[in-house]
Formats: C-alpha cells, sequence, structure tokens
C-alpha cells in the first residue's frame, strides 16, 4: 500500500473550536478522521488519529475504535467534522492490517444508502460482512531444513529431509502424513537443528484461470455476440450490454469471452446468479473453460471459507467469484467486469435489512469502478428493455439455440374443455404426452410452484382450516414430512390425527395439488417410472442439488417434478417434455409484474425442454387460454407481449415510466401500526400537489400479519424523473419517535405482499 500524505484536516492552534484540548497533552496535534461503522448508523463519527497511526491511515482504512465500553472496527471514511467537543474525542486504537475498502465500494455505500434510504452503516455492514478476514491469517507453525546434521540417519529421518528438499515448509502435521512418519521424528530432527521451525500465515491459494485454454467453437451468431462484449471488456470503461438470447442459446459460452477478455486486461470479474446453490453444472462449465473453479460466493458457505475468500478478492488473488447478489459487496480491486446472469429473476431484489436490486446496484457498481456490466436473460425484465429501447443500455442478440436445436413447441390445454379426472392434476392430453415420453426412453419435468401436499387442508365434518399463529397464512400440508408449515414464517406441527375443532378422525380433506401430491399420481399413473422431487424442502445444501443433477444427468429419473427452482439454468439433454400443471398460478393477486413475471418464469420452465439432439415439447395447461401471457407463451411472441405490457404501464404510470415508492409499516399493535402509516400519509398528502406524486393507503397489507407483526402498506407513486427520497427521509424524519412500529421503506418495489 502506498503511503500517500493524509488528506486530512489537521487541527493546528488556530482552529480553536476543533482544538483537542490541552489536558490531554498527546492528542492536541492529531488529525480527526470520520469511520464509518458497520451499525444501524447513518453518519460517521470522529475520531482522533493519534500520531503513531498516522502514516497507517488513509481513507478507506479498516481502524479499531472505542465505542462506548467496546471496541469496534470501522472504516475511515473521510475526513472528521470536527463537530464532537474536544472532551469527548476518542482515538483511533489500532490500524487492521487489511487492504483499505476502496473508493468505489465507499461510494456504493454512500450511494445505496442515498438511494434505498438505508442506514449507511447497515449497508456498510453488507461490504464488512466477515469481521474475521480484517484480522491477521492465522499463524502455524511450519518447518523447513536446517543447518544442523543428525549424527544417525535413520530411514524415517531420510524421508522427513526427502519432503522437505523441495517445496515449502509444510506443518508437523503434513510432514507426517507426506513421510510417512510419527510425530516424534520430526521433534527429534528438530531437537538435533535438522529442522528449523518458521511461523507462516495460512493463506488459501485461489488457482489463476487460464484464458488461453480453448472453448468451444462458436457460431458465427455467437462469435460476433461474444466480439462485442469482448472488446467491451477490453476497453474497461463503464457501459451496460444486454445479451439477450433464447434459452439454450450459448449465452453463458459468449460471456465466458468476456470474462477472459477482462482477466487478460488483468482485472477481476463477478458473476452474479440468482440461484447459487443450484449453479453445479455453470461451475462445471467454468472449469471445463478456464481450467480450475472460480471463488464462490453465498450464504451457505463456511465460516473459514468465507474469511479466506473475502480476503483472497481484497488482495486480488481471486481472480473471478460467482455469487449471490451479496457478493456485490466484495472488496473487488479492480474490477474489470460485472455480469449479471439471468437478470430478470426476482431472487436478485432483497426483501429485507437493506432492501435493495442487486441487479440495478451492480450497474451503479460498475459505474463507479469504471467498468462494463453485462446482463444476460432470455426474457430481459421490462426496466431492461426499456432501458435498451431508450440507447441507455446496448444490445447483443442470439435469436438461435446452439447446434441447431429448436426451440420447443408450445401447446395449450384448456382445462374448462378437457379437465382431468377428478382428483387429479394432470388432463389427459399431459398424461399421454408423459407417456409418450417415458416410453421413448426420454425424461420429462413436470412444473408446479407450490411447495408440500396441498395449498389447503380443512376438516370435511366441521371445516375447520389450519391457520398459522404468527401469519395471515394456511398452513400448508407436508406429507413427506408429515407436517403442517407456515410458508412465511416457518411455523411447523406435526399433522394431527385428529381435527382440533371437532375432535373427528381422519376427516381432514387436501384442497388442491403441490407438488407432493403430483408424486403421488405420477407414482400412480405410471408405475416403475422414477420420479424424484426439486423443491426447497427436498433440497437445501449445493451438494444434494449436485446429486439429484447428477442423478438426472446418468438417466436414473425419469420425471422430475418441481418449483421454480428447476426453471433455473440446468441443462439436461435427454429432457424433451415440460409439463407445466397451472400456467395461471401467477397470474392471480394481481400485481403489475404478475403478467411479465409468469411469461419469464413459463418460459424459462418451458427453455428446459429440447436442448439436445431432441425436439423438445412444452404442455401449458390452463383455464384462460386467451389470456395474453398465455397467448404469447404458445406464439412464441415476446416482442409484442412486452409492448403490450409497456403500453399498460406506460398509461398507468407504472415502472419504468414512473416512479413507485412502497412504505410498510409493521409492529406488535394494530392500531399503532395503522397509526403510525397513517401519519406518514397525512405528511406525504399535505404536498401531494406541489410534489405532483399520489399517495396511495395506508391499507392493510395482503399478508396483514407476519411473524406476529401487524402490517400496513403504503404506496407512492411519482413521475418517472422524480426524486421522492429527500422528501421521504424528511417525512420519516418529523415522525413521533414513540411508536414500536417500524417503518420500511422499500424504492422500486417488487413485492407488493
Ligand atoms: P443459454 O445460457 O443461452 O441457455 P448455454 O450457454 O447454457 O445456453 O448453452 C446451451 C448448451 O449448448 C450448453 O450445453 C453449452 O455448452 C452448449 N453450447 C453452446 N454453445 C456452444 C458451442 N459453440 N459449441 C459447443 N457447445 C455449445
Ligand atoms: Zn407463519
Amino acid at each position: 500500500m502506498s503511503r500517500a500524505p493524509l488528506p486530512f484536516r489537521r487541527c493546528g492552534p488556530g482552529a480553536v473550536s476543533r482544538s483537542v484540548g490541552g489536558e490531554g497533552g498527546g492528542a492536541s496535534a492529531s488529525s480527526l478522521v470520520a469511520v464509518l461503522l458497520p451499525l444501524p448508523l447513518d453518519r460517521a463519527y470522529d475520531y482522533a488519529v493519534p500520531d503513531e497511526l498516522a502514516a497507517a491511515i488513509a481513507p478507506g482504512s479498516f481502524v479499531r475504535v472505542p465505542l462506548g465500553r467496546v471496541e469496534r472496527i470501522g472504516v475511515v471514511w473521510g475526513e472528521g467534522e470536527g463537530d464532537v467537543e474536544p472532551a469527548r474525542l476518542k482515538p483511533v486504537t489500532a490500524v487492521q492490517e487489511a487492504p483499505p475498502m476502496t473508493e468505489p465500494l465507499r461510494r456504493l455505500v454512500d450511494w445505496v444508502a442515498d438511494y434505498t434510504l438505508a442506514q449507511r452503516g447497515a449497508v456498510l455492514r453488507m461490504a464488512m460482512s466477515v469481521p474475521g478476514a480484517l484480522e491477521p491469517a492465522p499463524v502455524r507453525t511450519a518447518y523447513r531444513l536446517g543447518q544442523g546434521e543428525p549424527p544417525r540417519m535413520t530411514e524415517a529421518r531420510t524421508r522427513v529431509i526427502a519432503v522437505l528438499q523441495d517445496g515449502p515448509p509444510r506443518t508437523a502435521t503434513e510432514i507426517e502424513r507426506e513421510a510417512g512418519v510419527s510425530a516424534g521424528v520430526v521433534r527429534g530432527l528438530e531437537a538435533l537443528g535438522a529442522l528449523e521451525a518458521v511461523t507462516m500465515r495460512e493463506v488459501a491459494t485461489f488457482d489463476r484461470p487460464d484464458t488461453h485454454g480453448a472453448g468451444p467453437i462458436l457460431s458465427a451468431a455467437q462469435a460476433g455476440a461474444a466480439q462485442s462484449l469482448r472488446s467491451a471488456a477490453a476497453a474497461g470503461n463503464f457501459s451496460v450490454t444486454v445479451l439477450d438470447g433464447v434459452t439454450g442459446a450459448g449465452k453463458t459460452e459468449v460471456y465466458f469471452e468476456a470474462i477472459a477478455a477482462a482477466l487478460d486486461a488483468g482485472h477481476q470479474v463477478l458473476v452474479l446468479l440468482p440461484e447459487i446453490a443450484l449453479s453445479a453444472q455453470w461451475l462445471a462449465r467454468f472449469r471445463a473453460r478456464f481450467g480450475t473453479a472460480p471463488a464462490v460466493w453465498h450464504s451457505e458457505l463456511g465460516t473459514r471459507r468465507r474469511r479466506e475468500t473475502w480476503r483472497a478478492v481484497a488482495e486480488g488473488r481471486a481472480r473471478v467469484v460467482v455469487g449471490a447478489r451479496s457478493a456485490l459487496w466484495l472488496p473487488f480491486r479492480p474490477l474489470g467486469l460485472i455480469v449479471v446472469d439471468e437478470e430478470h429473476d426476482t431472487a436478485f431484489k432483497q426483501e429485507d435489512g437493506v432492501v435493495y436490486h442487486a441487479r440495478d446496484m451492480a450497474v451503479v457498481r460498475a459505474r463507479l469502478e469504471g467498468c462494463p456490466a453485462v446482463l444476460v436473460s432470455a426474457t430481459p425484465s421490462l426496466e431492461t428493455v426499456v432501458n435498451v429501447e431508450r440507447s441507455r443500455y446496448g444490445s447483443v442478440q442470439l435469436p438461435d439455440r446452439h447446434g441447431g436445436a429448436r426451440l420447443p413447441a408450445i401447446e395449450t390445454v384448456d382445462l374448462r374443455e378437457t379437465p382431468p379426472e377428478r382428483g387429479t392434476w394432470l388432463a389427459p392430453a399431459l398424461r399421454s404426452a408423459l407417456a409418450e415420453t417415458l416410453d421413448a426412453g426420454e425424461q420429462a419435468l413436470l412444473f408446479l410452484n407450490r411447495r408440500g401436499y396441498a395449498p389447503l387442508t380443512l376438516c370435511r365434518a366441521c371445516g375447520h382450516r389450519f391457520h398459522c399463529p404468527n401469519c395471515s397464512a394456511w398452513l400448508v400440508e407436508h406429507r413427506f414430512s408429515g407436517t403442517l408449515d407456515c410458508h412465511h414464517c416457518g411455523f411447523r406441527v406435526a399433522q394431527p390425527e385428529a381435527c382440533p375443532a371437532c375432535g373427528e378422525e381422519g376427516s381432514f380433506a387436501a384442497c388442491g395439488p403441490g407438488v407432493e401430491r403430483l408424486a403421488e399420481e405420477v407414482d400412480g399413473a405410471f408405475p416403475g417410472a422414477r420420479w424424484a422431487v426439486l423443491t426447497s424442502d427436498t433440497v437445501q445444501r449445493p451438494s444434494q442439488v449436485q446429486d439429484l443433477v447428477d442423478a438426472i444427468a446418468a438417466r436414473e429419473i425419469d420425471v422430475l417434478i418441481g418449483t421454480q427452482m428447476v426453471a433455473k439454468g440446468h441443462h439436461f439433454p435427454q429432457l424433451t417434455l415440460v409439463g407445466v400443471v397451472d400456467a395461471d398460478l401467477g397470474l392471480a393477486g394481481g400485481d403489475m409484474r404478475a403478467a411479465e413475471r409468469t411469461y419469464q418464469l413459463l418460459h424459462q420452465v418451458g427453455g428446459r425442454a429440447g436442448r439436445g439432439g431432441r425436439p423438445g415439447r412444452v404442455v401449458l395447461q390452463t383455464y384462460a387460454a386467451e389470456h395474453p401471457v398465455i397467448a404469447a407463451l404458445a406464439a412464441g411472441d415476446r416482442d409484442s407481449f412486452m409492448a403490450r405490457e409497456a403500453a399498460a404501464r406506460e398509461a398507468h404510470g407504472l415502472p419504468p415510466f414512473g416512479r413507485l415508492v412502497a412504505v410498510i409499516a409493521s409492529g406488535p399493535g394494530e392500531t399503532e401500526t395503522q397509526r403510525a402509516a397513517s401519519a406518514l400519509a397525512r405528511a406525504a398528502r399535505a404536498e401531494e400537489k406541489s410534489l405532483g406524486i399520489q399517495v396511495l393507503g395506508p391499507a392493510p397489507a395482503p399478508l396483514r400479519l407476519l411473524r406476529g407483526r401487524h402490517r400496513f402498506r403504503l404506496l407512492f407513486k411519482a413521475p418517472r424523473g422524480a426524486l421522492l427520497q429527500p422528501h421521504m427521509r424528511r417525512w420519516l424524519a418529523a415522525l413521533d419517535r414513540r411508536t414500536r412500529a417500524r417503518l420500511q421503506v422499500d424504492i422500486d418495489p417488487h413485492s407488493f405482499m
């Protein structure tokens, strides 16, 4: 690290109001720094820099400072404000041995805090999620050859010397293992001076991806697309390019070329995936292309691996990171490319804590870092489509599947005309398609976005339904586990034998299908067919997904039944039939993105079919065959569908043509919570006209009760160019603080529950 002169103001004798005071003596000449702590605080606080630390402190330094009775690690955010009373000013106590946080990352924290109205320190916490990485790596004792000559060589001793002759020092355990000797042999050699102990920092190694290995031979269209991305990556300036190509077009292979270009330019690369736990196939392809695995970042990572990875990114040793949205906060230096794969995916929106959209903030980070971003999708979000139309984003198209594979044929089955038999969920047309697929020795996927056995369970005798005690939601029966579960808060009880309301035994009726019930139907209708259920209940760890993916690839499974987890990214060449059991499911509820999201999800699920040599087929079961979403899917007409969506949103001033801000009030008391929401609404309504905005609500949220908290929603509508944040901040600041209700601001909301 270079030690540039301190850019901070020194408190000289002239600055009377800022002088640190005479009694302290030593502190009088120190400079001030503002330190931001990863705590729910909005601003950085001043600390004095003792002379002996001055040379080691620069903007971005991780420093240890006293806070109350404890010490905390924070980041030097800038020059001190000088507004702390001298008597209360505390000194920085230490500087951590870690690369300082870069300027672009600090600006990102500021930007996200300003934009989302989250506290600055809460945003910083996402960029400091691994406190252990700010401490020096643990030391261990290792041995190398010393000067001493053992008076007598044994075979064991010779083996130890041979092991250490070449290569780095090794720990006693490593020597014992490699040389096949006991601990006594190592101790003996050390006592004789033949081995010398050295202390070493434990540093995990991350292999450099090899960009010279040959990728697949690209088609002309792929090569053209790759060339555009490669030149953007090599140029290294900020730009956003949308890689828009049908499922199976080879988008991944194409953006791998951009990754190679950024690596060749000496930069690091970040790839965001919506569901990193499901990325086994992606990782295998990366290894095939670059000869080594990338660094992986997600919430399931163990503490030690997190620490090592964070540190390796900060030191530039990890060159490519693939991760879930939290990887956006890693300390890259310098970042040369950000890829957001499946950019339309809702998993990029973080709904609790700091509420932000990782795709949008990835674009902001790219801008602050001055590097290109690539947004990848077969069904780009309307926001992205409009940004392309307005020429804010570039676009690269891949209109055909790779290798002559055709897009699957899509058939709709109108359930009003040809319903399934009573008590079953697969209509005759889907059943026969399934039978044909199985007869041909091919694989099928049944998609139903409902976990568990049935969405609703009730007592036939008295009509009793099972309700979550903490949420306004029904409990969902899970037969595999014999429980009733709340999908919102995780509440779970064993399925009772008798109805708790009327005491009748065995009176429960399941209403509607979940994936478990479909499995039961497949099992009954196709004895001998090997099926598996893929949902967040059946697979949790990446290794479990891997096992399932391997089993499918090895054709040990004939029918895969799953929720949206199966939609993402997988490539199964033998899978030729996709059955969508309830194509209308996502259309209910009426949020403004319902149609768009349904189109994206069903298109993506359908895209799993026919990716290999054999043609694929998609069967959509629907009660609304004339609905524009279903019609567009059947006709494969994305562009006119999106154009209609755009026109409808524009007519109503909805995003991306207008702005929305949602506020969710939640609290233990219903009246108190509603009152807090109403107070905010009143403050905002007083300025509705002057600001040209519209305030809707408060209204009880669709999920009125969640985890025991009552919820009310407010929605603010504003013209596209308007910036609501400063006003919102002002209104919130003026509210009575003596309430237990919490107001959560959601800028650009995606969920309206
Ligand atoms: P997408 O991400 O657009 O859905 P993928 O990148 O997953 O498509 O590609 C689909 C399949 O086709 C993958 O198995 C991929 O390895 C293969 N593929 C794509 N392009 C090529 C190519 N040029 N040569 C060989 N295989 C390719
Ligand atoms: Zn619940």
